[in-house]
């Protein structure tokens, strides 16, 4: 054991006091880079070193990556200590699982992601015979998990649906809970309101998890739902050592149920909680503060607090504005590798964070191009390849029999003969019988409507998979490795002539060295495991921050985390803010906090960036700086830097500019519907693109990179 000087040593006498402070619910609220991470992982460490049994410690965060580092940064301050340490969906999971018996529930349900659940959504709604209504499955499907992050059961909600949409809703909701129950599957919101739910009524189970857990901490507090709060304080009545810590300028979850009225609820119900505050930042440079600070400073629902920090005023904040989205992506590379080369950064160094997944492809392209070294980080799109949706399809039936939307994906993958026509037969004797489709493929016999290649398919189908499952307690890869054999889904790739199925059949290959992989590191671990991790995952945990690359990622994927340098790109009117928040101010406001916690990402450097023109959903058309860069600080901090061709015709013609843009992004923004406004057809911006201020004179001789 360390001694406790040298867990203590490099903090600030606000961070000890958070981090020894002995028992009691204690909330830490506290801007952003100013230690909150750190002193959880800190007081993790320190609750060991006091003799606290790792097993009654529960740490969460917001992304397994954020999990697996607390993890091993506690285990390097205590070596040989191995606590909990997961995000709100895994611990619900994990509990879910274990106290499957008292809970009356199968522990080998499936988790079934959005696509699962819009399936579901889409079949329930069928069943109400009001198919022709135009919500969609996905609307339809937000407003249930939103009903269940409320903690509202189908019956609760239905009582609340007082219009069209939300009686529609009610009534959906019924159908798929009962598909969902008979599936054995839980959706992601089950996860959480289960637990919930059931803290909430069985008092035995929550006596027992209460004295198990007798100390919880979480981290990113301010973007918990109900659900989750309802979880941590059920856990925290005996031993209410409830600690919390929180950014309410950094709560950009709302539009997935988050609720900073939660930081209230805490004070309500823990009025003897302590609240430490920490005022010092020790992540970013004056410059970087001073900006980001002027921004959030208007919102309007927010309490006033100040970011300080001791750290030199730095590189001031720049402004970059480029032609078009392709110069933008382009000059943003060149940057960063000029940076490099002038050895003043390493590209693991840098950072690019993006509002919207989509504009990630040009910068694909300069990074290329350059042969500068980087990564998107976003979902793990590997396993959403339809070659492995398949192979894990087969996985989670093999799993859980009573799998319906599996069932259906694979039934015929490689064809078996099984129509659609005897699908839907076997769909409606399964629905008559109450029994999932798989038992109903067992008893083909029973449906004489399904005759000759149908039947024998079915039956084929079954005995696979019965056959299958007397292999369940292998290793996860061994039995992936059985599936695409026996299943002959391997058989199929490699017949094909479609030079495509070689590629299907590497994924597979690569899907078995996953499951390898995975169970090397858990070598506990089962097939459900396998899944569960899959299916939890978050954009980070495919994320390699060690490699010397370029980090590309979402704004809301960003938080919490930290780069010597950021670039934001494309702040513009109707990408950062979002089209969607537009006319709403509570929804402006969570996109300045967005903006906010994207410049407190930066440490020494940050640039924002925009360019003029936009091409978007297949359309050119004029961009409109973001409000929020004119809501910067006008001071030394920021400096506006424009590298566009059109800068000379844009300053010269500032007030023509202004006449047409200012009034149109006002128009829009009141109606909130476009993005773009284009105050001239776009060819017509060849006009106005002159030479760059180059100081040479007309009529000189010149030699161009590209030109010639
Ligand atoms: P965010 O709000 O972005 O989640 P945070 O409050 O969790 O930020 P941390 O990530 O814990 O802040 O800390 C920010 C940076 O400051 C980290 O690099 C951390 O190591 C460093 N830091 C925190 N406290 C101290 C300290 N007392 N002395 C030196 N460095 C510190
Ligand atoms: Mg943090």
């Amino acid at each position: 054991m360390p001694d406790p000087g040298d867990l203590l040593a490099d903090l600030t006498d606000d961070q000890r006091a958070a981090v020894t402070h002995a028992e009691g619910p204690l909330l830490i609220l506290a801007g952003a880079g100013s230690g909150k991470t750190r002193v959880i992982t800190r007081r993790v460490a320190y609750l060991l070193q006091q003799g606290v049994r790792p097993g009654s410690i529960l740490a969460i965060t917001f992304t397994n990556k954020a999990a697996g580092e607390m993890r091993q940064r506690v285990e390097k301050l205590v070596p040989g200590n191995r606590v909990w340490v997961s995000t709100f969906h895994s611990l619900g999971a994990r509990l879910l699982r274990q106290y499957a018996d008292r809970l009356g529930i199968d522990r080998n349900f499936t988790i079934y992601d959005t696509d699962d659940r819009n399936k579901l959504v889409k079949d329930a709604l069928a069943a109400t015979g009001m198919d022709d209504v135009k919500f969609s499955p996905d609307r339809l499907g937000g407003a249930i998990s939103k009903a269940k992050n409320q903690l509202l059961t189908p019956n609760g909600y239905e009582k609340t649906a007082n219009d069209f949409f939300t009686q529609t809703v009610a009534k959906v909701y019924h159908g798929y809970e009962k598909r969902l129950r008979a599936a054995n599957a839980m959706d992601f919101d089950d996860l959480l309101y289960l637990p919930a739910q059931a803290l909430r009524l069985n008092e035995e189970f929550r006596r027992d998890l209460d004295s198990r857990f007798r100390y919880v901490l979480i981290d990113e507090y301010q973007d918990t739902n109900s659900a989750q709060y309802e979880v941590a304080r059920r856990l925290s009545v005996d031993h209410p050592n409830l600690c919390v810590v929180g950014d309410p300028d950094q709560s950009i979850y709302k539009w997935r149920g988050s609720d900073i009225k939660n930081i209230l609820d805490f004070e309500r119900d823990f009025p003897a909680a302590r609240v430490i505050t920490l005022t010092r930042n020790y992540r970013s440079t004056k410059n970087v503060l001073h900006a980001a600070g002027a921004l959030i400073d208007r919102n309007k629902q927010r309490k006033k607090k100040a970011l300080v920090t001791d750290n030199p005023a730095g590189e001031p904040v720049r402004v970059l504005t480029f032609d078009n989205g392709l110069d933008e992506a382009e000059g943003v590379v060149v940057r960063i590798k000029e940076a490099v080369k002038a050895g003043r950064f390493r590209y693991r160094d840098h950072a690019i964070f993006l509002r919207i997944n989509a504009l990630t492809r040009s910068l694909e392209s300069a990074f290329v191009k350059h042969g500068v070294p980087f990564q998107i980080v976003k979902g793990l799109a590997f396993f959403e390849r339809k070659e492995n949706r398949d192979v894990l399809a087969y996985l989670r039936l093999v799993a859980n029999p009573q799998d319906n939307v599996s069932f259906l994906r694979v039934v015929n993958a490689p064809s078996r003969g099984v129509g659609k026509t005897s699908l839907d037969r076997l769909v409606a004797f399964a629905g008559r019988e109450e029994m999932p489709l798989l038992a109903a493929a067992a008893q083909v016999a029973r449906i004489p409507e399904i005759k000759g290649k149908g039947a024998s398919g079915l039956r084929d189908f079954y005995r696979l998979v019965t056959e299958l499952r007397t292999k369940l307690d292998l290793p996860p890869h061994e039995l992936i490795d059985l599936v695409i054999k026996q299943s002959g889904y391997e058989k199929m790739l490699r017949d094909s002539d479609d030079p495509e199925d070689a590629d299907r059949l590497a994924n597979v290959s690569e899907l078995v060295t996953a499951a390898k992989q995975y169970h090397d590191e858990n070598p506990d671990s089962k097939v459900v495991d396998f899944l569960e991790q899959i299916t939890l995952a978050s954009d980070t945990d495919g994320w390699d921050e060690a490699a010397d690359h370029v980090s590309v990622m979402t704004l809301h994927s960003s938080k919490g985390l930290e780069f010597p340098v950021v670039y934001v790109m494309a702040v513009e009117e109707g990408l950062l803010p979002h089209e969607r928040s537009l006319g709403k101010d509570e929804d402006v406001e969570e996109e300045r906090r967005l903006c906010f916690v994207g410049m407190t990402r930066a440490m020494k450097e940050l640039h924002l960036c925009h360019a003029r023109m936009r091409e978007f959903r297949g359309q050119l058309n004029y961009a409109i700086p973001s409000s929020f860069l004119g809501e910067l600080p006008r001071d030394s901090s920021v400096e506006h830097v424009d590298l566009s061709m059109t800068r000379n015709v844009a300053r010269g013609a500032a007030d023509e500019w202004r006449a047409k843009v200012a009034p149109a992004a006002r128009d829009w923004a009141d109606t909130g519907v476009r993005p773009f406004i284009p105050p001239k057809k776009p060819e017509e911006a060849a006009s106005i693109v002159v030479p760059p201020d180059t100081g040479l004179a007309v009529g000189a001789l010149v030699q161009h990179d590209e030109y010639g």
